[in-house]
Parts: structure tokens; C-alpha cells; sequence
């Protein structure tokens, strides 16, 4: 048996400045041949489970590209022609028996804004009858064209995804049983007119929690795979909204049945799924009185997971105008600060324009750096490797880094942008977060991942940035209407 394995993972904000090109790719991850299996054999990703899963049946494997970038705005044309040509390339090779990719599902690129149909319709125009296996992201934007051109699918069940292995390994089996001619995967999917904040899609609370529990208990006769993706709502594309997607041994009926059982509950829950916050100030107050910490302060408007430019300095600044101090924050991107830094050593005080380098037009703000005096506190070339539950195994690369202590607060300043979901964010520079009151992390939900052990409480802060949870801030123009909440609550007001 031959099979063709690949991954091409992005998660596209096109509200974000931040451009996704090839070298973005190299930053996070961007391997060929023989070096994809060493990148990512025995870790906790769905190329982890597709290459145990080949080794078990002795199948030889072809690895033409694993790809994945940090999230931002859309890929660059050549860096998406570039990925998906090397797929395509190998392909056309001839000779595969099936193939297993481990895709995001919300990629925009430049003139294709269904990166995933777009590689699928190619791939399924080569190779007509190829079996393809797919898992997507959570926050999948679902196509008609993704599910045309593929055989299976399965996305994550769980917020932060922590259970990328276990989706990998459940549709690569689905595909192997069918290659073996013992099932016969068929595919219903559908959507709901549903634009669901990230925010509001932990799977540790309701209504998440219970969709996935839901999707879990539906999975048992002949349904081998169903899946509800809550969707990524800051991509301004027809597609993005709250879809599902089921795979069954040869019934479709109750394909179809799973499918609408997660679509209702979801459409029912819609209320929970917007966000609603409060002032920053407010947030604040609460934070300062709490006093068993470690406290989390979420900047989730800046969360670079989602896109953000990760240098928006709104809610550090409160945290030192409010004085809270014995604070950590993770992280800055300011690679010419780091430079500033390492020029003057560790120990030495130093006065910066701290963060506020991006401008960010489709929300119509600028870049507001913060004029702070402070000492630097360490250096360090930013490698460690994820130890936590989420990408478990993976090397992480921050660039240049550093640590800049201002008014009781110690501040990570990276050269590459990062979303802090594991420790090693902080251990990796000599930080101990379980030692810190507050710890102000740009993240939304993944930073749950690691530090929701050790979080006594959360206080969501409304910054700013691109990766905002409020849509009145945001202008849609090719999403399809009408969608909950745009349309029902202007609406509600003209009424
Ligand atoms: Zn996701």
C-alpha cells in the first residue's frame, strides 16, 4: 500500500496586516520529504497519527510537505502555489492508493479563498478516485468543495485542540478500513447561518462542551465520524459560519441524522455563542481585587492564534497605569526592541517604544507604541520545546527574546509572533507563572491548554487588535447574509 501524507495548516484572518508568506510557513513549520516524518513522528498532531497508523499496516509513505504557519492574514499567492504544488506534484506521480492530510479548513489565499476546496478539487483532478482523508480544525470555515473532494472527514473535538492525534487517528482508520473494502464512507454535511465567536466555543463550557459530548455519543453504529465546527469568524468569506460534517458506513440517512442533531443544538444555543464584555477599566478593577492569584488577564483582541499583530499595548498599558504588579505577560512582538535590549545587555536599564509597530487598517487603528523605562531581565534565543497537553513534542521558535521588567511586571518580548498556550513561554526565560499574581497572556482559549491548572481566575479584557470578539468593529463584505447576530439584531433595532 502506498499513501500520500501531507499537512497545510493556516488559519487566515483577513482582517489581520500580518502577511502570510512562505516564510511565515518556515517560521512555524515547513518541511519536505523525509524531514516531515522526523518533524513530526510521535507528536500529538494528525501527521503524528497518520504516520503510526502506516507503519502499522506497512505502508509505504510519501511525505511531499508539512506546512503550517502561525495565523495572520491571507497566504501569499506563491507561498500557496508553492505548498499546494508540491501535493500536486507528487500526485501526479501516479501510484497512491489513498492519501491523509492534516488541513486547518480556514485558509484564504490570494484568488482562492477556499485554500482547502481549492487543493482537494485539484488533487480529486488528477487523481479522479483517490480516497482522501482529512482532519480540519475546530474552527473550520466547511466548503461544499472540501467535502466533494474528499472521503472522509473529521475535525477536532475539544478547545484548547488537544485531541489532534485522536482525530487523526479515528479518519485515518475510517480510510484504511475502506482501502481494506470493509466499509464504505459516505459523507452528509450542512451549515447554519451562524457566526459563533471563538470565544465562546471552549470546550470546557457550555454550550461547546456539550455539542462535542454530543458529537462523541452520536458516533456509534454506523456513524464512524461526526464532527460540528463551530467555525472562524474573522474571515470575511461566504463560508464562514457554524457547519457539520458525518461520515457513515454506507448510510447516508444516518449521516444525515447526526448531522442535523448537531446543527439543531447549535442553532439552538446560538445566544451563547456571542460575546458580550465589558469595559476595560471594569475588568481591571475586578482583576486588582482578587487575591489569590495566579490571575489570567486575556487579551483575546491581540490573540496572535486568531491573527493578531500581538504588539497592541491597550491592556498592558491599564495593568501598569492600574498598578498591578507582580505581573508577567506573554508575549510582545517587537524584534527591534529585542534588538535595543540585547545591545544593552542583561541587567542594564533601558527606555523603549515598546510594541505598537503594526498598523492595522481594517479595523481602522495604528500601531500605539508604549513609552516605557525598565531593566532587562534576560535573553535568550527562543527555542524550547511544548511539554503541555496542546502540540505536545513541537520545538517552538520566538525568535530573538527577551525580558523587559517594568513597574513590578516582567514583559516576554519575541522576534516571532507566538500565542502563549504552554508554560514554556515563560520557563524557557526564567519565569516561574505559577509564582505570579497576574499573568496577562494574548491568547482566547488555548492558552487553557497550559495554564488553566494553575489559573485561580480569568478576567477577560476587551483590548484592541484584529482578532476582536466584538463583530461591531468589523466590516463584512462577502460573508453570506443573513447570518445570527449581524443581521437578527439589526433587524431587532429597526423593529
Ligand atoms: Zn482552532
Amino acid at each position: 500500500m502506498r499513501l500520500l501524507l501531507a499537512m497545510m495548516k493556516h488559519e487566515t484572518n483577513t482582517f489581520s496586516p500580518i502577511p502570510a508568506d512562505l516564510q511565515r510557513f518556515r517560521d512555524w513549520g515547513l518541511y519536505e520529504g523525509e524531514a516531515v516524518a522526523q518533524a513530526y513522528a510521535g507528536t500529538n498532531h494528525p501527521l503524528g497519527a497518520y504516520l503510526d497508523l502506516a507503519r502499522e499496516v506497512g505502508a509505504e509513505v510519501v511525505t511531499p510537505v508539512a506546512a503550517e504557519a502561525m495565523p495572520s492574514g491571507p497566504v501569499e499567492k506563491q507561498a500557496y502555489d508553492n505548498i499546494t504544488g508540491r501535493i500536486l506534484d507528487a500526485l501526479e506521480g501516479g501510484g497512491f492508493d489513498g492519501a491523509l492530510l492534516d488541513l486547518h479548513g480556514a485558509m484564504v489565499a490570494e484568488g482562492e479563498p477556499d485554500g482547502e476546496g481549492g487543493l482537494l478539487a485539484r488533487m480529486r483532478a488528477i487523481a479522479p478516485g483517490l480516497p482522501i482523508a482529512v482532519t480540519c480544525d475546530l474552527h473550520c470555515n466547511l466548503s461544499e468543495r472540501m467535502v466533494a473532494n474528499s472521503t472522509a472527514m473529521i475535525g477536532y473535538k475539544t478547545y484548547p485542540h488537544i485531541d489532534m492525534y485522536e482525530a487523526g487517528t479515528q479518519v485515518g482508520r475510517v480510510l484504511l478500513r475502506a482501502l481494506a473494502g470493509e466499509i464504505e464512507p459516505v459523507m452528509a454535511w450542512g451549515e447554519v447561518p451562524l457566526l459563533a465567536q471563538t470565544l465562546c466555543m471552549g470546550t470546557a463550557d457550555s454550550p461547546m462542551g456539550p455539542i462535542q459530548a454530543m458529537a462523541r455519543e452520536v458516533e456509534q453504529d454506523a456513524v464512524l465520524a461526526a464532527t460540528l465546527f463551530g467555525g472562524f469568524p474573522l474571515a470575511d468569506i461566504p463560508e464562514a459560519r457554524v457547519s457539520s460534517v458525518v461520515v457513515a458506513d454506507g448510510d447516508r440517512a444516518a449521516a444525515e441524522a447526526a448531522r442535523d442533531r448537531l446543527l439543531e443544538a447549535a442553532w439552538a444555543a446560538r445566544e451563547d455563542f456571542v460575546y458580550r464584555g465589558e469595559p476595560l477599566e471594569a475588568a481591571i478593577t475586578r482583576a486588582k481585587e482578587i487575591e489569590a492569584g495566579p490571575v489570567i488577564l486575556l487579551d483575546h483582541a491581540d490573540n496572535v492564534g486568531s491573527g493578531g499583530t500581538e504588539d497592541c499595548m491597550t491592556v498592558i498599558a491599564a495593568v501598569l497605569d492600574r498598578g498591578l504588579r507582580d505581573g508577567a505577560v506573554a508575549a510582545v512582538w517587537d524584534p527591534g526592541a529585542v534588538t535595543e535590549m540585547t545591545e544593552a545587555g542583561v541587567g542594564a536599564e533601558v527606555t523603549l517604544d515598546l510594541g505598537g509597530k503594526t498598523e492595522m487598517p481594517a479595523i481602522g487603528e495604528t500601531g500605539r507604541p508604549l513609552r516605557l523605562t525598565g531593566r532587562v531581565r534576560a535573553l535568550t534565543d527562543g527555542r524550547w520545546t511544548v511539554r503541555g497537553p496542546m502540540y505536545t513534542g513541537s520545538e517552538v521558535s520566538t525568535g530573538p527574546t527577551a525580558v523587559f521588567e517594568t513597574g513590578g511586571v516582567k514583559i516576554v518580548v519575541v522576534s516571532k509572533h507566538h500565542e502563549p498556550w504552554d508554560l514554556g513561554i515563560f520557563t524557557s526565560v526564567g519565569i516561574a507563572p505559577q509564582r505570579c499574581h497576574y499573568l496577562l497572556l494574548k491568547s482566547r482559549i488555548h492558552y487553557r491548554a497550559g495554564f488553566a491548572p494553575l489559573a485561580k481566575a480569568t478576567i477577560i479584557c476587551d483590548g484592541t487588535g484584529v482578532t476582536t470578539s466584538d463583530n461591531d468593529l468589523l466590516s463584512f463584505e462577502r460573508l453570506r447574509r443573513p447570518i445570527f447576530p449581524l443581521d437578527w439584531y439589526e433587524s431587532a433595532e429597526v423593529v
